[in-house]
């Protein structure tokens, strides 16, 4: 399976890469993407090729998907896994965007064992085994490196949930330690909600308070998007993050645009 897979994706690369000008296009006008080398913008390209050819993004309720629409969302949604690969994002095949945020209908079991329904409306959403759901005009808000990104966010629970329920930990590399891991998170929520409780102005958004699962998925947004504070704010979580990701956001952004 492993090598037809590959044989397919290699020939996809060959005979249907993506169209090389409207991608540079596409990356220079993203300053999160504008930040790559030549060589990480190739990489993305391929990993982004791959990515389209193998889910199916279904615009609802009027939301229509062009072609480059597409790439867009194709391009953040690689993003995580630059320095990985495509087999990351298996085990589900459907990414689906609505206009604006939507309300699911979900039911919910609560410790007690009673149903709720939600009626909260979502910018994006990720079901384990199942679809990326995300709003196009959240999407639109991702893009001036402001430290919010639904993409990276939803996609960043994906990885989450290759080991299980989403809990903040995905599969680690065989040269990490689970333990710093776990230490290095735990303490960096311990001091969030500290930060929290204490009324003080936080540098990552305090929805990431919410549980550990929300901490990974807004620690990831904000490690691509504005590095710097990460690593001035939780330095242990992004060596970490650092680790898994095999990107180092920071040193990458000071060489391109000389900031964070
Ligand atoms: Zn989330």
């Amino acid at each position: 399976m492993g090598f037809f897979r590959d044989w397919r994706r290699r020939r996809l690369l060959q005979r249907e890469p993506l169209a090389a000008d409207s991608w540079q296009a596409l990356c220079g006008a993203v300053p999160l993407l504008a930040c790559l080398s030549p060589a990480e913008r190739e990489r993305l390209r391929e990993l982004a090729t791959i990515f389209l050819a193998e889910k199916t993004l279904l615009g609802v309720q009027g939301q229509n998907l062009e072609d480059k629409h597409r790439q867009l969302l194709a391009a953040l949604a690689v993003l995580p896994i630059l320095a990985l690969d495509n087999d990351w994002y298996e085990g589900f095949h459907e990414v689906i965007v609505y206009p604006d945020e939507f309300i699911p209908r979900h039911e919910v079991e609560d410790e007690q064992g009673l149903v709720h329904v939600r009626h909260m409306p979502l910018s994006g959403e990720s079901w384990s085994h199942g679809p990326v759901i995300l709003s196009w005009a959240d999407v639109e808000a991702s893009l001036d490196m402001n430290g919010y990104n639904v993409v990276i966010h939803e996609f960043a629970h994906k990885l989450d949930m290759r080991n299980g329920d989403a809990n903040g930990m995905p599969p680690l590399h065989r040269d990490m330690q689970p333990a710093d891991w776990t230490a290095a998170f735990r303490a960096a929520f311990e001091q969030l909600n500290a930060e929290l409780d204490a009324g003080r102005e936080t540098l990552i958004d305090p929805y990431a308070a919410e549980d550990p699962a929300e901490f990974f998925a807004v620690l990831s947004e904000a490690f691509f998007e504005c590095p710097g504070d990460v690593q001035r704010g939780y330095p242990a979580v992004y060596e970490q993050l650092r680790a898994f990701y095999r990107q180092d956001p920071v040193t990458r952004m000071q060489v391109v645009h000389g900031i964070c």
